[in-house]
């Protein structure tokens, strides 16, 4: 029996970005004498479902952007005689649908850290139960990744978690949701060791993937402190304590370490939360910034963000204490007009941010939007082939709409064309040139250019060009910029690197 875990991608490049966490974790959560797992990722290169055999257990991971890829996946694993059991957010939301789609033998619902044991030992014995529920592991279970089964070469950047867990409720965001309010924070010393590990192997790059690096913004401490009962301020006051910990450890690893993270915009506010993240080498932030205006930042439930010249001035700060932002913004929401693309595109450049990223309202599950969008469809949603557009996942890749959210004043294509037009702004050589100046060297600032272009080809001219040759264009191009970039993020390994104190 061998065991195969799989992340499905309709797109491969050969090279990818940011390792797949979970395929790493699952690896290292299977007991050992189910042998060393096989992991495919697509997004490097499609599974030859002919090493499938009979008797083989597939585990296969799905959000919603990948669930068609999977049920494929799936259903051609079972074909091969195999078992298949499911798991991701999108099984966790959809465990019937997978059942149904996917032909799951299993499906896991939740974290998979703990049952994924389970369930294999389970197929094992021959009673698999069809629905497992992993519910919410406590940080101090978070299992560490298995990164010496990672392919030398094929990723830029490592990812480690270091919290799962929301406290907001954005309106378009399933996190809060699937993973829940409360930041579940894992121990200093595991995330520490499992970054000194990558460094051995020499990644020196590694994005802290979490759901929101700034768990205990100061107004959640304010607010706790206005209670009579403390101790709720002291639970917050722990977990800060606990991040600034985390912070001073990783500032005492090789200092051309490089992190990135998620973080949200309050943490500008908390010049000293920004100082310990220079200090602690992260460079580098991706923020929620998703409108400009307050009727869009009402639109999405954030109006915990700034908009105008504050939020600009705002964005400004985290590069005055060291930290570069990935600002994202979301296009198509209700409040907007045209002229909200160019203002937004201005913001960007004004706000001095150094990469963005720029996405159009989609109705994903799980999420506060898609509830609303389903239930104004009523019980005839209009179809493609067949499939009702609430479930748009379930439509083929070449036919599936780009955006899907009715507009009180603009037409799909629109929007659509409209945010291409911010993505080619953003990132035309000019600006992108102009933008490197916050680099010294010549070279870095051609590697800059390099990974701006390749961020470009990646994520705006496959996703949002409705024009196949555009698209096709995009994904060679993108194949041939990620061998150079690779290069540029590849450290050399440190075998000899010891956990600091
Ligand atoms: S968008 Fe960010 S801040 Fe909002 S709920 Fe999701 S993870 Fe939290």
């Amino acid at each position: 029996m061998q065991l195969f875990l799989v992340n499905p991608s309709d797109i491969s490049f050969g090279i990818a970005v940011i390792t797949p966490r979970w395929l790493f974790v699952l690896a290292a959560a299977t007991p050992a004498r189910f042998g060393t797992p096989i992991i495919v990722d697509e997004t490097l290169e499609t599974l030859d479902v002919s090493r499938v055999k009979s008797g083989d257990i597939v585990g296969i991971g799905v959000h919603t952007g990948n669930a068609l890829r999977g049920y494929e996946v799936g259903r051609a694993c079972r074909a091969q005689g195999a078992t298949v059991i499911y798991g991701g957010i999108h099984a966790t939301l959809f465990p019937e649908e997978v059942l149904q789609h996917g032909q799951a033998h299993a499906v896991v619902k939740g974290d998979g850290d703990l049952v994924w044991g389970k369930a294999l030992a389970d197929a094992e014995a021959g009673h698999l139960q069809t629905m497992y529920d992993g519910g919410r592991v406590a940080g101090e279970s978070f299992v560490p990744a298995r990164w010496d089964l990672v392919e030398r070469g094929r990723y830029m950047w490592a990812s480690v978690q270091t919290v799962r867990g929301c406290p907001k409720h954005c309106s378009f965001c399933s996190v809060w949701r699937t993973d829940g309010q409360a930041p579940r924070m894992r121990n200093v010393d595991a995330v520490v060791t499992e970054i000194v590990e990558l460094r051995r192997r020499g990644f020196r790059f590694i994005a802290l993937a979490d759901d929101n690096f700034y768990p205990v913004a100061l107004k959640d401490l304010e607010q706790a402190d206005r209670r009579a009962d403390k101790s709720r301020l002291n639970e917050l006051k722990e977990m800060r304590a606990e991040r600034f910990e985390l912070m001073r450890r990783l500032a005492k690893l090789p200092k051309d370490s490089v992190f990135f993270t998620q973080i949200t915009m309050e943490a500008a506010e908390d010049p000293e939360f920004l100082d310990a993240m220079r200090n602690a080498n992260i460079k580098g932030a991706l923020v929620g910034v998703e409108a400009v205006t307050p009727d869009g930042l009402k639109d999405v439930y954030k109006d915990f963000n700034l908009a105008g010249d504050a939020l600009a001035n705002r964005l400004r700060t985290f590069k005055e204490h060291g930290v570069h932002v990935l600002g994202s913004f979301i296009f198509g929401l209700p409040s907007d007009r045209p002229a909200t693309f160019d203002a937004t595109a201005a913001l960007a450049e004004a706000a001095q941010i150094t990469f963005a990223q720029f996405v159009m309202l989609t109705p994903f599950p799980g999420t506060i939007d898609f509830e609303k969008w389903e239930k104004s469809h009523g019980e005839n949603p209009p179809s493609v082939d067949g499939t009702p557009l609430t479930r748009h996942w379930l439509i083929p890749m070449s036919k599936r709409p780009k955006f899907y959210m009715p507009h009180p004043t603009m037409s799909h294509d629109e929007v659509r064309s409209r945010t291409q037009a911010v993505w080619d702004r953003f990132y035309s050589t000019g600006t992108i040139w102009a933008r490197s100046k916050c680099i010294s060297s010549l070279k870095g600032r051609l590697a800059f250019v390099l990974i701006s272009k390749l961020y470009r080809q990646m994520y705006a001219n496959t996703g949002i060009a409705t024009d196949s040759a555009r698209q096709s264009r995009a994904r060679r191009m993108a194949r041939l910029l990620v061998i150079p970039c690779r290069k540029l993020f590849a450290g050399k390994p440190m075998p000899d690197l010891q956990v600091p104190a």
